[in-house]
C-alpha cells in the first residue's frame, strides 16, 4: 500500500492520525493517508504566519518570487505523468484527462510567475498640499485553501499560483477523497526551494480539518472550491476570524442548441461538456435546452455518441469515461435519477447502476421535456444530461436562467445577433459560444448566484490575494502647529 505524508513547515510528516484511501476503479483501499486534525492545522497555520512575517519569504523581491514560481512550473511539467497517474489512481479521473490537465497546470504556474513582479501599487493625486499619498499592495495574509476531489492539482494551482505571486503564505487542504496528487505535489514545492512554511499541504475530513482551518484566527482569506452546502459552513466559520472568502461552487449549466447550429459540432461539444470527467465537473453542461424542431434528431445523435463511449478502467489510455470518485457519489447519481424518473423524466440511454467492483455509472440522458424533474435543478456531479425543448429564443433564455446556479453556459447558433443577445441575457460567469469548456490562465473563471463569488485566473485573481495599505507622507519641513493653540 502506498504511503503519503503531509507537508508542514518544510517537513514531511505522518499526521495526527491515518486513514486509507479507496481506489474508485476497484472499490478497494490502495493508499495510506495522513489525517490532519486541529493540532496539525494549528501547526500549519502558525508556520504560514511565521513565514509570512519573519522568514526569508518576507524579504524576497517579487522577481525572486516569480523565479521560484517558474521553477515550480518546470517541475510540474517534468513530473506531470507521475502526478497524473496518482490522480487517476486516487480519484478515478481517466488518465487521458489527468495527463492533459496536469501538463496545462504547469502553464498556470508559469502565468503567475510572470505576474509576480507586475503587481503594482499606485500614487494618488491627493487633494491636499504638501502630502504624498501612495497605495502599497501587500499580501492579504495567511490563506486557507480548501479544494474538492476532482482536479485537485488544477483547482489548487488557480489558488496557489496567484497567492504566491502576491506574496501570501498558505495552508492547502486537499480533499479527503483522492489527496494523493496534491500530497505528492508538496515534494515539488520543496524541490523548487520555497522557504519552509510558505506552502503547507495537509488533508483531513471536512468537519474536523476543514472546519478548524477555515475558522483559525490567523487565517485572513479562505479560497474555497466545493459544493454550496459546504460553502455555507465555510462562511459561517469565517464569522469567527472575519476572513474574506472566494467561493467556486457547483453549477447546473445550460447548453442551448438552436436549429441553425452545426449539429455535429454541437453534439461533440455537448458530449464532452457533460461526460468528460465522468460528469464530475463544476462546468458540466448538464441541462440541454434544444430547439424543438431538431430535438429528436439531436437526441438521436447524442444517444449514438453516448452509447459509443468506452467506459472502463481509468488507467487505460483508451478509456473515455471512468468511475465516479466515491461510492457516495455513485449512490447520489442513482438516487437522483430514480427521483427524476418518478417525476416523469424518460431515460433515453443509460440510467442503470452497473453491478461489479468500482464506482462506475454509464453515460445517461434524461428527456425532461414538460416535466418538473429534480434533475433540472439539482447538481448530479455525474454523467447525466437532462434535456428540455424550446420554441422561441425568449423561451430558451428563460429556461437557461431558470436556476439558482450561474457558473457556465453554452450557446450553439450560426446567428451572430442572436448570439450577442444571449451572451448579454444569460446570468452566468462564463458564456461559451459555439464552443464549450475552454479555459486558460489568462481568462477569469467564476460564478453568479449559488455558483459562488470571486474569480480565479487572470491578473485580477492575483490582486484578490493582496490588500492595500495607504501611506501618507507630509513633504513640508514647516513644523506642525500645536492644534490647541488658537490662532
Ligand atoms: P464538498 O463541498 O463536499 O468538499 C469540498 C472540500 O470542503 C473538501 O476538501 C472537504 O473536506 C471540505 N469540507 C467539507 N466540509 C467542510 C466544513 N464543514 N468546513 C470546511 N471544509 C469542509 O465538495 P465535493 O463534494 O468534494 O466536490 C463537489 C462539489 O465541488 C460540486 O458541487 C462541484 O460543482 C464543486 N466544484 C466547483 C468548482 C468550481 O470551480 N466552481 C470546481 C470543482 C468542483
Amino acid at each position: 500500500m502506498q504511503r503519503f505524508q503531509s507537508y508542514i513547515d518544510g517537513e514531511f510528516l505522518d499526521g495526527e492520525a491515518r486513514y486509507q484511501s479507496i481506489d474508485p476503479a476497484t472499490g478497494k483501499n490502495w493508499a495510506d493517508m495522513p489525517e490532519a486534525r486541529e493540532g496539525d492545522v494549528d501547526r500549519a497555520v502558525n508556520a504560514a504566519e511565521k513565514a509570512l512575517y519573519d522568514g526569508p519569504w518576507s524579504k524576497m523581491t517579487a522577481t525572486q518570487r516569480g523565479k521560484l514560481l517558474y521553477k515550480l512550473a518546470d517541475l510540474v511539467a517534468a513530473n506531470a505523468q507521475k502526478l497524473a497517474e496518482l490522480e487517476t489512481r486516487d480519484t478515478g479521473k481517466i488518465i487521458r484527462e489527468t495527463s492533459a490537465q496536469i501538463a496545462y497546470v504547469a502553464d498556470y504556474y508559469r502565468y503567475y510567475a510572470g505576474i509576480a513582479d507586475k503587481i503594482e501599487g499606485s500614487y494618488l493625486p491627493i487633494d491636499k498640499q504638501d502630502m504624498d499619498v501612495w497605495l502599497r499592495r501587500e499580501p492579504i495574509g495567511v490563506v486557507a485553501m480548501v479544494v474538492p476531489w476532482n482536479s485537485q492539482l488544477f483547482l489548487s494551482a488557480v489558488k496557489i499560483g496567484p497567492a504566491l505571486a502576491a506574496g501570501c503564505t498558505m495552508v492547502v487542504k486537499a480533499s479527503e477523497d483522492g489527496p494523493a496528487p496534491l500530497l505528492e505535489f508538496a515534494r515539488l514545492i520543496h524541490e523548487a526551494g520555497f522557504p519552509a512554511g510558505v506552502v503547507n499541504i495537509i488533508t483531513g475530513f471536512g468537519a474536523s480539518c476543514g472546519a478548524a482551518l477555515s475558522r483559525h484566527p490567523k487565517v485572513a482569506h479562505i479560497a474555497f472550491t466545493g459544493g454550496p452546502e459546504t460553502a455555507r459552513h465555510i462562511v459561517r466559520n469565517s464569522a469567527e476570524n472575519l476572513a474574506s472568502t472566494s467561493l467556486e461552487l457547483g453549477g447546473k449549466s445550460p447548453f442551448i442548441v438552436f436549429a441553425d447550429a452545426d449539429l455535429e459540432s454541437a453534439a461533440n461539444a455537448q458530449v464532452a461538456g457533460i461526460f468528460a470527467a465522468t460528469g464530475q465537473s463544476c462546468v458540466a453542461g448538464s441541462r440541454l435546452i434544444v430547439e424543438r424542431s431538431i430535438k429528436d434528431r439531436f437526441l438521436n445523435l447524442l444517444k449514438d455518441k453516448a452509447e459509443a463511449i468506452r467506459v472502463g478502467t481509468p488507467l487505460d489510455m483508451a478509456t473515455e469515461v471512468g468511475p465516479l470518485a466515491t461510492k457516495r457519489q455513485q449512490d447520489h447519481v442513482a438516487a437522483l435519477i430514480h427521483k427524476s424518473v418518478q417525476s416523469g423524466a424518460r431515460i433515453v440511454t443509460g440510467g442503470q447502476m452497473p453491478s461489479g467492483d468500482g464506482f462506475y455509472f454509464p453515460p445517461t440522458i434524461l428527456d425532461c421535456d414538460g416535466v418538473a424533474s429534480p434533475s433540472l435543478a439539482e447538481e448530479f456531479f455525474g454523467p447525466v444530461l437532462s434535456v428540455v425543448a424550446f420554441d422561441t429564443e425568449a423561451e430558451a433564455l428563460k429556461l437557461a436562467n431558470d436556476t439558482r446556479y450561474g457558473l457556465a453556459s453554452g450557446v450553439f447558433t450560426q446567428n451572430l445577433t442572436r448570439a450577442h443577445r444571449l451572451m448579454k441575457g444569460i446570468r452566468a460567469g462564463i458564456v461559451w459560444v459555439n464552443t464549450y469548456r475552454a479555459v486558460s490562465p489568462i481568462a477569469p473563471f467564476g460564478g453568479f448566484g449559488l455558483s459562488g463569488h470571486g474569480r480565479e485566473g487572470g491578473l485580477a485573481a492575483a490582486l484578490d490575494y493582496t490588500r492595500t495599505k495607504t501611506i501618507w507622507l507630509r513633504t513640508s519641513d514647516d513644523p506642525i502647529p500645536d492644534p490647541f493653540v488658537m490662532r
